[in-house]
């Protein structure tokens, strides 16, 4: 078992005075490990693989809120519907009325995270301002009754430059001010999601309210 407590309580111990949540990041890992942070009272852990979420929910205790924080295939929504709590990284149109019309089979309603893309690199996935705004403000989203769009997240390129971090995440911060305002029956911007492993320190400084943390918790992966 390769949980790492100390880590757990020091990331803890700054997160939590400043209110800003910890999303476990347990891909690739064992469900022991997810256990072995249940125990300490962890409750929010994310997973970004559709089949591997699969296989671990029905093992583990099933008050754990699962987000789903990978790159999700719309033809994948439905096997992880029922139960998962919160789907981080949705950066389309299609995916969105997706995510709603899989909610809607199971009368729930389904909060998201829409993926800004803030990073220099062009491997990551996200929208851009224009596209964000297409989707907060058209017809289409209005007309959705099963998802709601509870905030931002965004990653910053993988670099030692931590000026480069930071102006990536006050980008991303900078649209959810703009945005944070415009409320609607499915639209309240409430979570500003950007901070890993590496700078999640930097994020919290920034102003986000959730960081998704894995390596640092249980170990590199493989
Ligand atoms: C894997 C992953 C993380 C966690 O990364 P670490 O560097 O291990 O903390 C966070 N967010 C997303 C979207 C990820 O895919």
């Amino acid at each position: 078992m390769a949980v790492n407590i100390a880590a757990y309580n020091q990331i803890l111990a700054e997160l939590q005075p400043q209110g800003v949540t910890l999303v476990a990041v347990s891909k690739t890992k064992p469900v022991e490990d997810i256990q072995a942070l249940y125990d300490l009272g962890q409750r929010d852990f994310g997973e970004n693989y559709v089949q591997e979420l699969t296989e671990k929910q029905p093992q583990l205790p099933a008050d754990i809120r699962w987000h789903f924080i990978g790159h999700l295939q719309s033809n994948k929504v439905k096997y992880i519907a029922p139960y998962v709590f919160m789907i981080h990284g949705v950066d389309s149109a299609k995916l969105l009325k997706e995510i709603d019309k899989q909610a809607a089979k199971l009368g729930r309603v389904i909060p998201v995270l829409l993926q800004v893309f803030i990073a220099r690199e062009e491997t990551k996935f996200g929208l851009d301002a224009a596209e964000l705004e297409a989707i907060l403000t058209g017809d289409e989203t209005a007309g959705l009754r099963n998802i709601r769009i509870e905030g931002l997240m965004g990653m910053a390129s993988f670099t030692d430059n931590t000026n480069n971090i930071r102006e990536e995440f006050r980008s991303l911060k900078a649209l959810h001010s703009r945005w944070s305002g415009h409320r609607t029956h499915n639209i309240e911007l409430k979570t500003l999601s950007f901070g890993m492993s590496s700078d999640y320190a930097i994020a919290i400084g920034e102003g986000s309210n959730l960081v998704r943390i894995g390596s640092l918790l249980f170990g590199a992966r493989g």
